[in-house]
């Protein structure tokens, strides 16, 4: 996100719903209690490595801290990535959230883009949370476990995100997938 002021009301709310105090979100999540402060006063843009942190930790999806769930009256909802595609933390990534996580479905729907040489590892996320991955342009390689599992245009990869795992660019051009993430959150 361009200005970190979304996530910093988002954190606020979360934590104030949850009714928990800086020290007890710093157990659940492994975020200091420094930066927890810090983002909430949008003085500090999180990396994408906290981010995830904060997700798992108040066991919410990463969109929920990126941008508002948009739930639709008519049903029917065109999203651009074009238009949705940014850089929300200091991480190179680029991230568009097509469908942010909405407990009526149970999921979000990324579309990542890795810059060539880009490798992310990601810790674990809870337990029932699942990837799918479909490569739409360039060459990627996902780590699952201890294996990376190479994937070619086109390919699509389920696995349990409830491990590591991570993310790397293989080729000289940026990398673009599809990420579906399956929560069994109720939001
Ligand atoms: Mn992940």
């Amino acid at each position: 996100m361009d200005s970190p002021d979304y996530i910093a009301t988002a954190l606020q709310a979360i934590r104030q719903e949850r009714g928990w105090s800086l020290d007890r979100a710093s157990k659940a999540t492994g975020v200091s209690k420094a930066m927890l402060g810090q983002i909430e006063r949008g003085e500090s843009s999180p990396t994408l490595a906290t981010l995830w942190k904060l997700a798992t930790g108040f066991q919410i999806s990463l969109s929920h801290l990126l941008q508002p769930t948009i739930t639709p009256p008519g049903g029917v909802q065109l999203r651009s990535a074009d238009r949705l595609r940014h850089r929300p933390t200091t991480d190179p990534m680029l991230v568009a959230p097509l469908f942010p996580y909405d407990p009526a479905f149970g999921f979000e729907l990324l579309e990542l883009t890795l810059p060539p040489g880009y490798e992310r590892l990601s810790a674990p996320h809870d337990a029932g949370v699942t990837e799918h991955v479909t490569l739409i342009r360039g060459q990627m390689a996902v780590k699952v476990g201890e294996a990376w599992v190479e994937l070619h245009m086109g390919d699509a990869l389920r696995f349990n995100a409830d491990q590591p795992h991570g993310y790397r660019c293989c080729g000289g051009e940026p990398a673009v997938f599809h990420n579906l993430i399956h929560y069994r959150y109720t939001r």
